[in-house]
């Protein structure tokens, strides 16, 4: 299929040609955990350990279901709203990218179109199609894994925060765990060939 193809194309090179962190890797990667010990007890929210952590959970049960492995959380002042994993399978659905799909759970569990404030980790960069919807729910952050030469849409190809015509960019950091998340696909592509 065009995902995997596109997907595997652009990590057969593999990490080598990046570093173990990128340009944009933040000093502020720590922002999640900085409150996780303010949640008060009885919080509807989880508190929040690590965020990436939690992206690459989905991003593992994504793959345990047959689905492409990518994963995202949402955090807001150090609580995950909601996490997602890729679900296109599953669903039937070409626009079931974890990114879509943890912005709806975000939405619905704010009561709320937009997503002021609020922070998304996800282990691949997003492509065109997400980073719209990222745009979108206003977003403030984005924190992403392995990037995409060949599907992104943020560091390449459209570079859609860039645009002219995008009206709400947020902060970008990539880089974090980027082998980790790397090596997670190319095993996953691997095994299906
Ligand atoms: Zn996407």
């Amino acid at each position: 299929m065009g995902a995997t193809e596109i997907l595997t194309a652009g990590l057969k090179r593999g990490p080598s040609q990046f570093g173990p962190l990128g340009r944009n890797a933040p000093s502020s990667y720590a922002d999640g955990m900085e409150n996780s010990t303010n949640s008060k007890p009885g919080a509807l929210q989880t508190p929040c350990v690590d965020p990436m952590s939690r992206a690459f959970e989905e991003a593992r049960a994504a793959a345990a279901r047959g689905e492409v492995p990518i994963g995202a959380v949402i955090v807001r002042d150090g609580q995950v709203l909601a996490s997602a994993g890729n679900r296109t399978l599953a669903d039937r659905d070409p626009t079931a990218h974890a990114e879509v799909l943890v912005i709806r759970a975000a939405c619905a569990a704010l009561g709320n179109e937009r997503l002021t404030g609020c922070d998304l980790y996800v282990t691949l960069e997003p492509c065109a199609m997400c980073a719209g919807a990222i745009s979108f729910a206003r977003l403030r952050r984005v924190y992403y894994a392995a990037p995409d030469p060949k599907g992104g849409a943020v560091d390449h190809g459209p570079r859609f925060f860039d645009q002219p015509t995008c009206h709400h960019a947020p902060e970008v950091y990539s880089g974090i765990r980027e082998s980790e998340a790397a090596s997670m696909l190319r095993a996953f592509f691997g095994e299906r060939r």
